[in-house]
C-alpha cells in the first residue's frame, strides 16, 4: 500500500470524527458530482468530444472535426483546464443531497476525493452549495492509505462509496472491516463497466443506495 502524503495526512489530523459513530466514506466524482457531463461541456468548448467506448478517458478524447485521439500530453492540458475553471460547477447526482441528509442522521460522513490540494476548497463550497456539506479530503493517489488513517480514529462500523473498481479494492485492502458499494451515476458509464467483484453491493442510484448504506453500517 502507498504511503500516506504529509498534505492528506494533515487534512485527516484535523477530522473531528465521533468515535463509535458509522462512518461513511464517500466519493465526489460520478458518485455526488456529474464529472462526466462537466468534463463533456469542457471538451465542447475546446473542439473535443468524448468516445465512450470504454470506461477510461485517456484514449476515448477526440477532436471534433479530424476525429483523431487527443495525445496523452492534451489529454492532461484538457483535463487540467477543466479541473480549474469547471470542477467548482459540477452539478450534483440526483438524490444524493437528500439520500446524505437522512444518512447524516446517524452516520458520519467523510468526502474521499482525488482532486488537487489547491481545489480543496472550492470543491467544498461546490459540496455545501448542493446541499452536502460534509468534511472533504483531497487525496493524491491510491485511497487505501488515506481511508486506512480515518477509519483509525473510529470504532464502528465503515462503509466506502465510489465508481472505479480499483479504488474499492485498495480501500477495502487497507481497512479489513470496511464493506464496499460500487456506484456509477452516468447511465452510459454504468454500462461499460461491471460491479467491482470487491463491493458488496452494486447500485447506481442514491433512493436505493441510501437503505443499502443505513442497513450496512446499521444493520
Ligand atoms: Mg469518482
Amino acid at each position: 500500500m502507498s504511503e500516506l502524503p504529509p498534505a492528506v495526512a494533515s487534512q485527516i489530523n484535523d477530522l473531528r470524527l465521533e468515535a463509535e459513530k458509522p462512518l461513511l466514506l464517500c466519493d465526489a466524482d460520478e458518485v455526488l458530482f456529474q464529472f462526466l457531463a462537466g468534463l463533456e461541456l469542457h471538451l465542447e468548448d475546446e473542439g473535443y468530444f468524448l468516445d465512450l467506448v470504454s470506461f477510461a478517458l485517456s484514449g476515448n478524447i477526440k477532436h471534433e472535426s479530424s476525429g483523431e485521439v487527443a495525445s496523452q500530453a492534451r489529454v492532461r492540458e484538457l483535463l487540467d483546464g477543466f479541473f480549474s475553471s469547471r470542477m467548482k460547477d459540477l452539478k450534483p447526482v440526483a438524490g444524493a443531497a437528500d439520500a446524505l441528509a437522512a444518512l447524516a442522521k446517524d452516520i458520519q460522513i467523510v468526502v474521499l476525493t482525488n482532486t488537487p490540494p489547491a481545489l480543496r476548497s472550492a470543491r467544498g463550497a461546490a459540496l455545501k452549495r448542493s446541499g452536502m456539506d460534509y468534511p472533504i479530503i483531497a487525496n493524491k493517489g491510491s485511497k487505501g492509505a488515506a481511508a486506512k488513517a480515518i477509519a483509525e480514529s473510529v470504532t464502528g462500523p465503515v462503509a466506502f462509496i465510489d465508481d472505479i473498481p480499483h479504488n474499492i479494492d485498495a480501500v477495502l485492502a487497507a481497512v479489513r472491516h470496511a464493506e464496499g458499494i460500487h456506484f456509477v451515476a452516468d447511465p452510459r458509464l454504468r454500462q461499460l463497466i461491471p460491479k467491482a467483484t470487491s463491493a458488496k453491493h452494486r447500485v447506481d442510484e442514491w433512493p436505493l443506495a441510501e437503505p443499502l448504506i443505513r442497513e450496512m453500517l446499521l444493520g
